[in-house]
């Protein structure tokens, strides 16, 4: 069934009127009719099935709370260095489906591409617009928001963990520092990543001072936009899937 969000306060029982943005997805590229159900998700983040009650102005009836999680349980951030070409929106479609609920990217000291101050709002409104559609496809509650942080913005920020991935620390064989860190049962967690040519050491030693830990996502060096969606994945199979239960 397809997942709108909507600006809309959303009630059970009640009948609302839709943007025009979903009535055109709805109506017009889905074909969707009277008596159609929808899923739609207002700015509680809580989910509800929809019946529609009238395609031009766009009507609906409100029904049942939809209760099936699909948040992560630990909120991730994702700071990226920018990457070339149109890695960035790969990796905010991939992540978001991933369950990503924040994705940064910033402008790194060995990176190739950088984004202009001029250009950042241009690009940041198109990876929003990425977001929110992966967001619908994979059913999610929340729309992960999409913004640039400065290497000084990333020393004040606050998680309960805080992590580099570094491709030195797998080099050296450490494997250790995101299980622990997923064990410790975190709210929050913040990883970066470098680019294509990597992170520099002044770079890590900036963060390490700030609390962020170097870690290793397993022996073989990721490409730059694989490495944030490993951790995602990791992080998905060691809070929410529960092998035991299923058996
Ligand atoms: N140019 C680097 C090199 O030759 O070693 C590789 C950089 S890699 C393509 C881009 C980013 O992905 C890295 O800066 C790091 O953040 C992340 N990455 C890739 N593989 C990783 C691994 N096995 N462990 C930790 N981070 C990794």
């Amino acid at each position: 069934m397809n997942r709108f969000f909507t600006s809309q306060t959303l009630q059970a029982n009640r009948a609302v009127a839709l943007e025009a943005s979903i009535q055109k997805h709805a109506i017009s590229v889905l074909r969707l009719r009277e008596g159609d159900q929808i899923e739609l998700v207002g700015p509680d983040a809580q989910p509800y099935l929809a019946t529609i009650l009238s395609s031009a102005p766009l009507h609906v009836q409100i029904d049942t709370p939809i209760a099936r999680p699909t948040e992560l349980p630990v909120q991730v951030r994702l700071i990226c260095g920018v990457p070339k070409g149109d890695k960035a929106d790969l990796i905010v479609q991939k992540a978001t489906e991933l369950g990503a609920a924040t994705i940064s990217f910033f402008n790194s000291q060995w990176a190739t591409a950088k984004w202009a101050p001029n250009r950042v709002a241009k690009k940041l409104s198109r990876l929003q617009a990425i977001a929110q559609g992966a967001a619908e496809q994979s059913h999610r509650c929340v729309v992960p928001a999409v913004d640039v942080v400065t290497l000084n913005e990333m020393t004040k920020l606050q998680a309960d963990a805080k992590l580099i991935a570094y491709e030195e620390s797998a080099k050296a064989g450490e494997t250790a520092g995101l299980v622990k860190a997923i064990a410790t049962r975190p709210h929050t967690l913040i990883a970066v990543f470098g680019p294509e040519g990597g992170l520099s050491p002044a770079e890590v030693s900036t963060l390490q001072d700030a609390g962020f830990l170097p870690v290793g996502l397993g022996p073989r060096i990721l490409r730059t936009e694989t490495a944030p969606l490993y951790l995602l994945s990791a992080v998905s199979v060691l809070s929410e899937l529960q092998g035991e239960k299923n058996e």
